[in-house]
């Protein structure tokens, strides 16, 4: 397992120079390799020269003091101007090798005989002044062609040195370039990276359909795996049996686990191979940096190691730690179908009370889960698994019809609270027919929009699409209430606030919890009423626990209270008692 840091492939493209990876290299445009250096000095053959390049390329002309030389395709030196380039071009041919940059001679007829000799080592081609402006032209054309086959050779010189002949997808040289990329950026940011190795057993289809077969078989892994795969993510085949995936640096845990059932899934179908149904069951090893190691290369070492731990079906974190986290996470996914199947969920209220004489305006709707056993999970542990598997939008549509029944309910009775509040998250959003679906449910519970709140957080908000904001300015307009919840904690952009479709902010719990004693969250709660004064918006104040709290953030004119000082999230019977 000799993952040394291996050197990755690059090149130099001869146009600007600089080191890039050879994926960026782009099939030459029309434009490619036009760049013309001209070396002659006033008075000589430079006007006519100038003329003559300047109706079909772009002509550079270096500064006479000038240190190095810009990027170029074809030089045209005269014997005057010669030697005070000579290193220079010298040192440019040789950036660019192995690929042609040809220089051409500008000489007198008479030099040819002497002197043409003494520039074989820099000068490929030459003419004679006074030129000939045909043979000029021909004969730069001609060396600037054969300058852009040679770059489109090694184009695809490259492409063949870093993708797999077979499948297509990068090799392990391309992926490790990607990989120690992927690894700076994940050190800029400050952030964790996931770097996952997939072991396909496919060894034993060599034995049984021979080569080929091993080839259709490890094409159609890669056909599924890129279907199974955001676009974004880099995929690579590092070897006969494992391919190599790195999601972006930050991408968290659950969603990281998510991906990996995705993977797992190659394992339900059988590959069809040469009219052979072939099982294939995957295993993930994942390594994590910083976590696991300081580098792209025992990043890879790590996942690999991982990888030959077990013959799990589950994807193998290095770290136990992780491990541990995975388990759980793989284990309440499994458990949430469950629930939904077997309504396992109930849906508790809490009050929101007007504080200046405590009537009760509102309520909020808060998901619990009730365990067979009788055991209550608080959304906290189970939000994250059901939001990166898509759970929570079945979830929370139950929520919102429960939410609307109950409401239903409660205006047939009295002392029925004027809203209800929900909460949504951001994949609910982004479904197509989620402002249709809560239209709908309104409709159906004959309740007026303004008793229905929506609840986002700012992460939310500044997460969704021009689209999926579109569905919530419609649901404004129809007049349902938006508001904004663990307002303070996120990173709105204040100048955002008037665009948004929204009536509400919610200062969250942590500011409310010493606002009586703590200065800064002082300063931050009559920030957040002065806004809201601004906007016309409504303020919340969340997780209210005493009568010091309840004074404090009266005095400061904030409307609306809620916590376990007016209520503590109760099942329906007891909160409406
Ligand atoms: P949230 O919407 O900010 O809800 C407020 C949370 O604070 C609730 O926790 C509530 O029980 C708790 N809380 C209220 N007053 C007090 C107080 O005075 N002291 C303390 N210590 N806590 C208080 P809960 O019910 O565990 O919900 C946590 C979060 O889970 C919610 O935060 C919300 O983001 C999410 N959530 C809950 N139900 C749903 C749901 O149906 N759908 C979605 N998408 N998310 C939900
Ligand atoms: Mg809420
Ligand atoms: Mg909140």
């Amino acid at each position: 397992m000799a993952h040394r840091n291996t050197v990755p492939w690059v090149c130099w493209r001869g146009s600007n120079s600089s080191v890039i990876s050879t994926e960026e290299l782009t099939p030459l445009d029309e434009n490619a390799s036009k760049r013309v250096l001209l070396l002659a000095r006033s008075g000589g053959n430079r006007e006519q020269l100038v003329t003559h390049l300047q109706r079909r390329y772009e002509v550079i002309e270096p500064d006479e003091a000038a240190l190095s030389l810009a990027p170029f395709d074809l030089a045209v030196v005269e014997t005057t101007s010669f030697w005070q380039w000579r290193q220079h071009l010298m040192e440019a041919k040789r950036r660019e090798e192995p690929v042609f940059l040809p220089v051409m001679l500008v000489l007198s007829q008479r030099d040819v005989r002497h002197k043409l000799k003494a520039f074989w080592d820099v000068v490929d081609e030459f003419v004679v002044a006074p030129v000939n402006r045909s043979e000029f032209a021909e004969r730069a054309a001609m060396l600037l062609r054969t300058r852009r086959l040679a770059l489109t050779q090694r184009a695809h010189l490259a492409y063949l040195v870093n993708h797999d002949r077979a499948t297509d997808l990068p090799n392990k040289h391309l992926f490790m370039d990607r990989l120690i990329n992927a690894v700076r950026d994940a050190a800029v940011l400050d952030t964790k990276l996931y770097m996952m190795v997939i072991h396909i057993p496919l060894a034993r289809i060599l034995k049984s359909l021979g080569h080929h077969g091993l080839e259709r078989a490890a094409i159609a892994c890669s056909v599924r795996l890129k279907a199974v795969l955001a676009e974004e993510l880099s995929l690579a085949r590092l070897t006969t049996e494992e391919w190599g995936l790195i999601p972006r640096p930050g991408t968290p845990l659950d969603v990281v686990i998510e991906l990996c059932r995705r993977i797992q899934k190659l394992a339900e179908e059988p590959l069809m191979v040469l009219g052979e149904h072939i099982h294939v069951s995957p295993r993930i090893g994942i390594g994590i940096y910083p976590d696991d190691a300081s580098n792209a290369a025992n990043t890879l070492d790590c996942a690999i190691a991982a990888l030959s731990q077990t013959k799990a079906e589950q994807p193998v974190f290095y770290s136990r730690t992780v491990q541990h986290q995975a388990l759980r996470h793989i284990r309440t996914e499994a458990r949430l179908h469950q629930a939904l199947d077997e309504a396992q969920f109930e849906l508790w209220y809490q009050p929101q009370v007007r504080l200046s004489d405590r009537q009760q305006v509102g309520v909020e709707a808060l998901i619990r889960w009730r365990l067979p056993g009788g055991a209550l999970v608080s959304p906290k542990d189970f939000m994250a698994v059901a939001e990166s598997t898509g759970l929570i939008r079945d979830i929370d549509r139950w929520v919102l019809d429960r939410a609307c029944a109950a409401m239903h309910r409660w205006r047939n009775e009295h002392d029925a609270p004027k809203r209800i509040s929900v909460n949504v998250s951001t994949e609910d959003i982004k479904a197509a027919d989620f402002a249709e679906v809560v239209v709908r449910i309104l409709d159906q519970y004959q309740l007026p929009p303004p008793t229905l709140e929506l609840e986002l957080t700012e992460t939310t908000l500044f997460e969704i699409s021009a689209d999926n904001l579109a569905k919530l300015n419609t649901l404004r307009e129809y007049g349902v209430s938006v508001a904004i919840d663990d307002f303070g904690t996120g990173y709105s952009s204040l100048s955002y606030l008037h665009r948004l479709p929204i009536t509400t902010l919610k200062i969250d719990k942590a500011f409310v919890d010493d606002v009586t004693h703590n200065l800064t969250n002082q300063a931050i709660t009559r920030t957040i009423v002065w806004l809201a004064k601004n906007f016309n918006l409504e303020v919340v104040a969340e997780g209210i626990e005493t009568v010091a709290q309840a004074r404090y953030l009266k005095s400061l004119e904030v409307h609306t209270g809620q916590g376990f000082l007016y209520g503590h999230p109760a099942p329906e019977a007891l909160f409406r008692r």
